[in-house]
């Protein structure tokens, strides 16, 4: 599926682009992690939250959850979206080999904001690495044989 809001492809179970938090997928309705009932559109680019117009923030076409902004601008501009897995299994396995290679990743699970009623979120973990460490985690990974799990934009991004 492609964004309609910024072209970026995104998984086709997701329901929020992972570039910009736009909701690209009408087939089931979220709600917001702050407001249940009312109806999210879309999901912080950071930490995943879906959000409803009043806790959505958007800074340079991306969505933000308006409860962390401030922190979330200032990690997405060090830091860049490695990849999702909706397996915490997969998620763990990615991670301690990042750790393996002096690589720190930086997980945001959507137990964060939900007591893990993934049905009301994308379920996906996300993985972040510092931009620096973009090119080798790419790397590491593939070398692994886990590059579908590889955020495509981020190697676009390279
Ligand atoms: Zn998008
Ligand atoms: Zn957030
Ligand atoms: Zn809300």
């Amino acid at each position: 599926m492609i964004c309609p809001n910024c072209s970026c492809p995104t998984k086709e179970e997701m329901h929020f682009c992972l570039n910009c938090g736009a909701a690209v997928s009408t087939i089931a309705e979220i709600e917001c992690g702050n407001h249940p009932g009312a109806a999210a559109v879309g999901a912080c680019v950071v930490c995943g939250m879906p959000v409803c117009g009043d806790c959505a923030v958007t800074k340079e076409k991306k969505i933000f959850c308006s409860r962390n902004i401030g922190t979330h601008i200032v990690f997405l501009d060090r830091h860049a979206l490695l990849g999702v897995s909706d397996s915490e299994f997969e998620a763990d396995v990615i991670v301690s080999n990042l750790k393996a290679n002096g690589i720190l990743p930086l997980v945001y699970s959507p137990k964060e904001f939900f007591d893990f009623k993934s049905e009301r979120a994308d379920s996906a973990v996300r993985v972040f690495v510092v931009k620096d460490d973009r090119a080798h985690a790419i790397t590491i990974l593939t070398e692994l044989g886990l590059e579908d799990f590889i955020h495509i934009e981020t190697i676009q991004r390279l």
